[in-house]
């Protein structure tokens, strides 16, 4: 048992004056005794990072050269097709585990990983099925931070039921591989790792096999996510094939519930929004990404307003920061409505802490772990601001969110606790360096592929 002192400490419940924390097999400990360590003024639980594809980590940066003046997500996704035919496990391991301490050293804890790079680049198997599934976990272990893998289930090309392209067929799994992978993955679960569902969209999974997936006794209280309602494109289409919109066809169809992720869900009807947050689901919001391939903008505020679940995910990691993620949910809403401070609910006024609150919330029903809160039993990750930074100055508890969320650049991440362990301690991860140098090599060589 360890025990630890906090100036002020903020979980969604509220803020703590004077808090001791005692940590004990990695978990949040009923009681503490004593003064114990001080840990700083500010801390904060560790942010969930609901959607994440680590293997675009390494080609952010390369998609902002125009190729036409009607580029879009579906030009990107070529880019990211022909960078993906490049990766074996080694090189996935390198770069999951450099965008995982980039995660924990910006107060991510949890990250959830959507994972449908499964097979060599012309779709043969590895030895080991689940060989890439296997670098995403050793690069989390490595990292220390929480991971629940979510391997994805990819079959057709899109709605009307094509094969997949030459580029897609290494994603492709049938019902039984993915369910045996799937169980060869349940049996290594612990502490920091949780296995879910993914269902990778409503054109690359067919609804017989959706179905088959959650009909299985494995399945049966995992988290499952599902990319939805992403592009007008997909809208159209499922309008067309299935005379329904996306979300209205799948809320219509599954058991959609606070098991389920929607990532995205961008384009819906008020209708739509309403239904989706009463569904107890979680909007799986990813704002810099959605800004970065022009997707288009949640409704915020209509789904705020009925109390609908949502987190945050970095998703292609064009930036990795929970900061950015929440800035840019709020500004988006800003830019189209002319208004300020658009998220707030009832009870509280403040965005900052509107918005931190809901993310921790949601980010750890989608993940489906104990997480987001710093109370008693909860694994121990949280966050400590740094008591030096300028910015923090003369900011009392009703300003402190606000002003991490919205003022500055420099991040006020100083340390960070993963289940009772330090992972980052005065703003550096423990093994940065290390894995820094590998993903370096390994990127010049995927470069050197082209
Ligand atoms: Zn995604």
């Amino acid at each position: 048992m360890k025990n630890y002192f906090a100036e002020s400490l903020w979980s969604p419940q509220g803020w703590t004056r004077g808090a001791r924390l005692a940590v004990a097999a990695g978990r949040i400990a009923a009681a503490a005794d004593g003064h114990g360590e001080r840990l700083g003024r500010c801390v904060l639980p560790g942010m969930p990072n609901l959607h994440s594809h680590a293997f675009q980590r390494a080609m952010a940066g390369l998609a902002e050269k125009q190729t036409n003046s009607s580029d879009s997500f579906w030009t990107w996704r070529e880019t990211m097709y022909a960078f993906a035919g490049r990766i074996g496990p080694e090189d996935l391991q390198a770069i999951a585990a450099q965008l995982y301490v980039e995660m924990l050293e910006a107060g991510y804890t949890q990250v959830c990983e959507f994972h449908y790079l499964h097979h060599q680049p012309d779709g043969k198997r590895y030895a080991d099925p689940a060989a890439m599934s296997l670098a995403l976990i050793e690069a989390a272990r490595e990292a220390g931070i929480g991971l629940t893998l979510l391997p994805t289930l990819y079959m057709t090309g899109g709605f009307d039921g094509r094969p997949l392209s030459e580029r897609q067929r290494r994603f492709g799994f049938d019902v039984d591989g993915y369910l045996s992978l799937l169980q060869q993955l349940v049996n290594v679960e612990n502490a920091a790792l949780r296995i879910g569902v993914a269902l990778h969209s409503l054109r690359a999974v067919p609804e017989k096999a959706m179905r088959e997936v959650l009909a299985a006794e494995l399945t049966r209280g995992m988290p499952v996510h599902v990319h939805i309602a992403e592009q007008i494109g997909e809208v159209q289409d499922c309008l067309a094939l299935r005379n329904a919109r996306p979300v209205e066809w799948l809320l219509d169809n599954l058991p959609v519930d606070a098991r389920w992720c929607l990532v995205h869900a961008t384009h819906m009807s008020a209708q739509e929004t309403q239904r989706l947050a009463q569904s107890g689901a979680v909007a799986g919001l990813c704002p810099t990404t959605e800004a970065n391939l022009g997707d288009g903008l949640f409704p915020l505020k209509a789904y705020i307003d009925e109390n609908g679940a949502l987190g945050i995910g970095s998703d292609s990691h064009i930036s990795v920061s929970p900061v950015e993620e929440l800035r840019w949910l709020e500004y988006g809403q800003r830019l189209a409505t002319r208004h300020r401070n658009i998220a707030v609910s009832v009870a509280n006024h403040s965005v900052g802490e509107t918005l931190f609150a809901a993310a921790l919330r949601g980010g750890a029903q989608a993940a489906g772990v104990g997480v987001g809160a710093i109370a008693a039993d909860a694994r121990a990750d949280f966050i400590v601001l740094d008591d030096d930074s300028a910015l923090l100055a003369g900011r009392d508890e009703a300003s402190l969110i606000d002003t991490f969320l919205f003022a500055g650049n420099a991040n006020l991440v100083r340390h960070v606790m993963v289940g009772g362990d330090w992972v980052v301690r005065d703003f550096r991860h423990r093994d940065r360096e290390r894995i820094a140098a590998r993903y370096r090599a390994t990127v010049e060589r995927l470069a050197a592929r082209v």
